[in-house]
C-alpha cells in the first residue's frame, strides 16, 4: 500500500523557523516541507539552499517556498513567525504585537481550506496558542504550543551534566507558562528509574540547594543565550522536530506541551498552559494527570495566573 505523503508547511523563516527546517531536512522528516514568509525573497532563497543539501539527505523531500494556499493539504502547519524576543525585553511584552500577526496567519491558514494540526512556536507561546485557538475555533486536540518542551530539554541537559549521566536517562518536566513563572516538578524527576530525592541522598554531586539553582538557569537560559548571541533557535528547532515527529509517526508521545487545559488540573482550568501531554496523529490526544506537591500546585497555579492575566490584557477571558 502507498504511504500518504507528510506535508508540513512553516510559516516563519527565521532563525527559528530554519533551524526547524533543517533539522527535518537532516533528519529526514516529512515527504514535502512548504515555506511561507512575508518576507517572499527570503523563503525563496532558505528553499534553494535547502534543496542544495538534498543529495545528502537521508531522505528526498520537496522543498518550496509557498503561500498560505499551499496549506490546503499540509498535514501540520507551524507557525514560528512574529518578532523575536530582544534583549532586556520580556516574553509578555511582545504579546501585542505577536497576537495581532497570529489572529490573521489563523484566518490565512484556514481560509486554504487546512483540515490539519496547528503547531506554534512564537512567543508568548502559550497565549499564541490560545489566541489561534480562539481565533480558529477548533477542538483543543488540533491546536496546541510547544510549550515547555525546550525547557525540559534545559533541565535535562543541566541536571545530567550536574550528575554525569546521559540526558537521555534523565525523566522529568518543567511546566507551567514558558516563561518566568515556569517551574520544574521535583517530585517527579528521576535519573532513570530512581527518584531524585534518592540520588541527592546517595550522591556527593548534588545536594537540595543545587535544584533551586538548576531551575534558575534553566528558568534564565534563554536571557542568558539572547545576551550572547540575540536570539535562541538551534534547540527549538531540534524539539519541534521531536514533536513533529510524534505527531505525523502517530507516536502517543508525552511532551510538555501548550494545550487547552480542562478538568485535568482545576488551577489551570480555561488556559493553554504546558503540561505533560499524549501527542499523537490527532494533535493533543490528552494530558496526563500528575499527583503534584502541595508546593508544586501552588507554582502551577501562579503561572495559570500569569497567563490569564495576560490572556485578559488582548481581551481574552477563560472559563
Ligand atoms: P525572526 O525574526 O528571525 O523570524 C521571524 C520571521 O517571521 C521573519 O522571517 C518574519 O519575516 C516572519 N514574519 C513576521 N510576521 C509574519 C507574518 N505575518 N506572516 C509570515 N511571516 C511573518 O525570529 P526567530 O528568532 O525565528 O523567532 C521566532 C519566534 O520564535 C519568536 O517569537 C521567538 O520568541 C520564538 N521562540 C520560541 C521558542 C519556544 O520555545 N517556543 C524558543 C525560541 C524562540
Amino acid at each position: 500500500m502507498k504511504r500518504a505523503k507528510k506535508k508540513i508547511a512553516l510559516i516563519g523563516t527565521g532563525f527559528v523557523g530554519m533551524s526547524y527546517a533543517y533539522s527535518l531536512l537532516n533528519q529526514g522528516v516529512g515527504d514535502e516541507l512548504v515555506l511561507i514568509d512575508m518576507n517572499r525573497d527570503k523563503a525563496e532563497g532558505e528553499a534553494m539552499d535547502l534543496n542544495h543539501g538534498l543529495p545528502f539527505a537521508p531522505s528526498s523531500m520537496l522543498i518550496k517556498a509557498g503561500d498560505f494556499s499551499d496549506c490546503e493539504d499540509a498535514d501540520l502547519v507551524v507557525v514560528t513567525a512574529g518578532a523575536a524576543q530582544k534583549e532586556g525585553q520580556s516574553r509578555l511584552d511582545l504579546l501585542k504585537i505577536n497576537a495581532g500577526i497570529m489572529r490573521s496567519i489563523t484566518r490565512d491558514v484556514i481560509a486554504s481550506g487546512f483540515d490539519g494540526i496547528f503547531l506554534i512556536a512564537t512567543n508568548p507561546v502559550d497565549i499564541l496558542t490560545q489566541v489561534v485557538l480562539d481565533e480558529s475555533k477548533w477542538p483543543k486536540s488540533r491546536v496546541f504550543g510547544s510549550g515547555c518542551t525546550l525547557d525540559t530539554a534545559r533541565l535535562r541537559h543541566e541536571l545530567a551534566k550536574r550528575i554525569n549521566v546521559d540526558s537521555r536517562n534523565i525523566h522529568g518536566f518543567v511546566l507551567g507558562e514558558h516563561g518566568d513563572s515556569e517551574f520544574v516538578a521535583w517530585s517527579k524527576v528521576t535519573v532513570s528509574v530512581k527518584p531524585i530525592a534518592d540520588v541527592i541522598d546517595e550522591s556527593p554531586d548534588i545536594s537540595w540547594e543545587d535544584l533551586d539553582e538548576i531551575h534558575a538557569k534553566v528558568r534564565d537560559a534563554a536571557y542568558e543565550i539572547i545576551n550572547r548571541k540575540n536570539a535562541t533557535y538551534y534547540a527549538i528547532g531540534i524539539a519541534l522536530v521531536r514533536i513533529t515527529k510524534a505527531v505525523l509517526n502517530d507516536e502517543n508521545l508525552i511532551l510538555p506541551v501548550s494545550s487547552l487545559v480542562e478538568n485535568e488540573y482545576p488551577e489551570a482550568c480555561g488556559i493553554c498552559i504546558g503540561l505533560p501531554a499524549k501527542v499523537n496523529r490527532q494533535g493533543v490526544a490528552s494530558i496526563l494527570s500528575l499527583k503534584l506537591s502541595e508546593q508544586e500546585r501552588v507554582k502551577l497555579a501562579n503561572s495559570a495566573n500569569i497567563l490569564r492575566e495576560s490572556l485578559a490584557s488582548i481581551g481574552l477571558t477563560t472559563g
